[in-house]
């Protein structure tokens, strides 16, 4: 049965609200395509409303500011708790909304949790330092929360992506505003009434549902924000960066695509590193930013491998998300599913080899069977752009080096990884690959501990890692003049 659906409008000052123009849109289940709810559309009149409150929550009076840091972190861990009260619901909006299939969601939103939990642990160990100063004075540094923030977030991982954002920004004790993708905004809806629940002051965290172009732009170009961490295209991306370069220079944090090399090296096991690869750009149906889409076989094992690979793909079961033993679900939409059957015919074209899949299932919804490419080239288009879809493409190597060197021939740096038995291998590869992640002998290994976030065009900046609240910190120094130095 489907999950009902209990928070559709905006939220602003703790209170549920129509947007100011009255305007709805549609979202929609990507399993069949039909509505499943009209969302309060907001946009920079909203957006307005919205800030002003994160301001007036800012305030130096204001209860948020008084809280004490430990507190934060209770606040914090009551969420986490409310999260794991209504898993299994919250699981179910996920995979309605946004076609996660439900052998993968819950181990998503389990990580979301034990994600709390770490961002809860940092809200009171923000600390500045005492300094040894030259001359007759003492100083030391304040950390203090940048203000009121803009969180921009994709619809690839609506959970994931909200509880890096929001509890991150919480646990730093800044404000905010979050915006989440116009394609999934039900369960960002859900998580800020359990935020509600679990005692965050009015006007801590508002939500506009709206679009890219009008909501997301209002808030990018708000000279009141401070802040904006977004999360999805490369394109709009820079757009953001141009955006606080030319108003009030705002803090900015983006983690974008990738074109994530994983290397298979002749020595290594084939009974792990064939599952991974396939997992690693099948997962979620392709659609992650850290998908190992240029996958990297030794030449000596290349035939062997690319026989295990379709043999494993063959065996992924597609369907229905809501059933627990489908392992490929949709895609997000009927744009996202032409754009990657266009990516695959271009790649028939180019001259790589489509030796499994590849093709649109049924007409109902967006289903894509996975697909292989041999025989792919660096050159080629499918080599080089973001898929975000279920296409591995397989290229072949000879050395270490070479392909160190292939790896790093792209503009995009977020993850890569390697499969060997030789550990030299797996030290001179991690050293020299041009990427904010490297997974050996493993892939898409994800905690709260580690930083996550890309080099080159991937992104700037970090999220995760004990020092994801610093770029939502301003550093402020502290000089007194002391009438003798004793
Ligand atoms: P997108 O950039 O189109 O949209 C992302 C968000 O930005 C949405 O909320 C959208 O409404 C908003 N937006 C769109 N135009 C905007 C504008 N001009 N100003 C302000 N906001 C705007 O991306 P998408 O299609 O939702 O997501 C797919 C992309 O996200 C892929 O490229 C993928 O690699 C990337 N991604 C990156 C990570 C990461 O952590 N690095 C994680 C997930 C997805």
């Amino acid at each position: 049965m489907a999950p009902q659906i209990k928070y559709t409008k905006l939220f602003i000052d703790n209170e549920w609200v129509d947007s100011v123009s009255g305007k709805t849109f549609d979202t929609y289940t990507p399993h069949t395509g039909e509505v499943i709810a009209s969302v309060a559309e907001g946009d920079k009149a909203d957006v307005d409303l919205a800030v002003a409150a994160a301001r007036r929550a800012f305030h130096r009076n204001s209860e948020w500011r008084l809280m004490d840091a430990s507190q934060r972190g209770e606040l914090l861990r009551k969420f986490a708790d409310l999260v794991e009260r209504d898993i299994q619901y919250i699981t179910e909006l996920e995979s309605y909304n946004n076609g996660m299939t439900m052998s993968m969601a819950p181990k998503a939103m389990q990580g979301s949790i034990n994600y709390i939990r770490y961002f809860a642990s940092l809200a009171d160990k923000i600390q500045g330092t005492t300094i040894p100063s030259d001359g007759e004075v003492f100083s030391y540094t304040l950390k203090q929360p940048v203000g009121v923030c803009g969180l921009i977030l994709p619809w690839n991982g609506p959970v994931p992506m909200y509880v890096n954002k929001v509890c991150t920004a919480l646990a730093a004790g800044c404000t905010m505003v979050v915006k989440p993708a116009e394609q999934t905004p039900l369960t960002a809806l859900y998580l800020t009434a359990l935020l509600a629940e679990a005692g965050v002051p009015k006007g801590v965290v508002n939500v506009i549902n709206g679009y890219g172009e009008t909501a997301g732009v209002a808030l990018t170009h708000h000279p009141q924000v401070a802040k904006i961490s977004f999360t999805g295209s490369l394109e709009v991306g820079k757009l953001i960066q141009q955006a606080a370069g030319t108003n009030n220079l705002k803090r900015v944090t983006l983690e974008l695509g990738g074109k994530s090399p994983l290397v298979i090296m002749d020595d290594a096991d084939l009974s792990i590193a064939v599952p991974y690869a396939a997992m690693g750009v099948f997962s979620n149906q392709g659609q992650m930013c850290i998908a190992a889409s240029r996958l990297f076989v030794h030449s000596k094992i290349y035939d062997k491998f690319v026989e295990a690979a379709i043999k494993f793909a063959k065996s992924i079961k597609m369907g229905n998300p809501a059933d627990p033993t489908t392992q490929h679900g949709p895609q997000i939409d009927e744009l996202m599913m032409k754009k990657v059957l266009n990516y695959i015919e271009t790649g028939k074209k180019e001259g790589a080899k489509l030796v499994l899949g590849g093709k649109r299932v049924g007409t109902k919804g967006f289903y894509i069977e996975p697909a292989i490419f041999t025989d792919v080239t660096d050159d080629m288009t499918i080599a080089k752009e973001e898929i975000f879809g279920p296409v591995q493409s397989i290229l072949k190597f000879d050395t270490l080096e070479e392909v160190i060197d292939r790896a790093n021939e792209t503009n995009y740096g977020l993850a890569s990884g390697i499969f060997t038995s030789d550990i030299n291998n797996a030290l001179q590869f991690s050293k020299h690959v041009e990427s904010g992640v490297c997974w050996v002998n493993t892939y898409l290994h994800f905690c709260g501990q580690n930083p996550f976030g890309g080099f080159k065009e991937s992104g700037i900046g970090r999220e995760s890692g004990s020092n994801c609240v610093d770029p939502y910190l301003e550093v402020k120094t502290v000089t007194i003049a002391q009438p003798k130095k004793f």
